[in-house]
């Protein structure tokens, strides 16, 4: 009989720094579909396989869960009793839920108003404690950088080398589901943990031959919200792709060797260009990611259609988080299409019926 999935961990035991006799917090996070865009390519007129890894179908929603059940873990084998972090959103609800699972406490810092409904009432439901700060998602970073060394608590930021452990696993997945490693695996990039995790699992696959190549890395940012771009940190970030509202990067230079060892790029796109790949991707392929996830795609296509990208060639987008936590957003996107109101009776329903066709 088959054993049945008990999440990354268990799955990758011998790439990643856990014992035996390792208490795993988990929630069976990890093997997310890996989802080949059939509509997209055929409409782009482009011959490309794109394959999108659909992160917000881990147990909180979000990519953080890859990384959060590594770094609990540790933290529970270390006997902490607290974690805390900075987060604009889907940190905090994947450590409040780890937490919960762990049954310790999750203090989080969050930026004032800028995060994402679902995302808040997703961690008051796991029972974090909620520290709003009159600041931005990089203020709340610092303060938990010192609150750290004075307090019995243990960060579970990206800062946290655990967290990169965990995400790295998705690189494996993917080179596990293809055969191969993609040419090209295209990203949002905020605090840039994620691109140093992937380049680190390819690295790993790549080195013990698991797999014979490894992937042109492509970060991709919010325009208002692009230190890389920029080439230094950015002091008031501002986007409407919330996750990535971040102007000082703490894995600023592993994401530089990521984007330099693999002969990649970063780019920045306007917040349009985002919402309209977040809504091309739900509309036509029915796939409904968060607005910073979309960030990939309108990557992705924006460099398939300089040439930067050839065709024939075979693309990973990471989808980093679901689209049902921030529904405020989605109810803008679609502001023009209203619910049509009729009687309660046969006729009518018909009708809107014929009138939409
Ligand atoms: C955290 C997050 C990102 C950014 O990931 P980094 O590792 O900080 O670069 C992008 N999208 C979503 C949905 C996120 O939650």
């Amino acid at each position: 009989m088959q054993k049945h999935y008990t999440g990354l961990i268990e799955r990758y035991r011998d790439r990643l720094p856990v014992s035996a006799s390792t208490r795993i917090i988990s929630l069976a996070e990890g093997a997310t579909p890996l989802i080949q865009l059939q509509n997209i390519p055929r409409m782009i007129g482009k011959d490309v396989e794109i394959y999108v890894k659909f992160e917000g179908l881990n147990p909180t929603g979000s990519f953080k869960d890859r990384g959060m059940t590594m770094a609990v873990t540790k933290a529970v084998e270390a006997g902490s009793q607290a974690i805390i972090c900075a987060s604009t959103g889907n940190t905090s609800a994947s450590a409040a839920a780890y937490a919960a699972r762990a049954g310790i406490k999750a203090f989080v810092l969050i930026p004032d108003g800028k995060i994402a409904l679902g995302k808040l009432a997703q961690t008051l439901m796991y029972n974090a404690t909620i520290i709003q700060i009159n600041g931005n998602f990089d203020q709340g970073m610092e303060l938990v950088k010192e609150v750290a060394n004075h307090a019995p608590v243990s960060i579970v930021n990206s800062i946290n080398p655990f967290r990169l452990e965990g995400q790295k696993t998705a690189a494996f997945e993917i080179v596990d589901e293809l055969g191969f490693a993609p040419d090209y695996h295209c990203l949002p990039v905020g605090n840039a943990g994620n691109i140093s995790a992937y380049w680190k699992g390819y690295n790993e696959y790549a080195t013990d031959r698991v797999c014979g190549n490894r992937p042109v890395m492509c970060g991709y940012q919010a325009a208002g919200a692009a230190p890389f771009v920029a080439g230094h940190p950015i002091e008031n970030p501002e986007t409407v792709a919330t996750a990535i509202r971040i102007g000082n990067p703490q894995s600023w230079d592993l994401a530089i060797a990521a984007q330099q060892e693999s002969g990649g790029w970063f780019d920045k796109f306007t917040d349009q260009q985002i919402l309209a790949a977040q809504k091309m991707l739900s509309q036509f392929e029915g796939i409904f990611c968060e607005p910073a996830s979309a960030a990939s795609l309108a990557g992705a296509l924006y460099d398939l259609s300089t040439g930067k990208i050839p065709e024939g060639s075979k693309i990973v987008c990471t989808l980093t988080g679901n689209g049902i936590k921030d529904p405020e957003i989605a109810m803008q996107q679609c502001a023009d299409a209203k619910p049509v109101t009729i009687e309660a009776n046969l006729d009518a329903v018909k009708r809107a019926i014929l009138d939409s066709m």
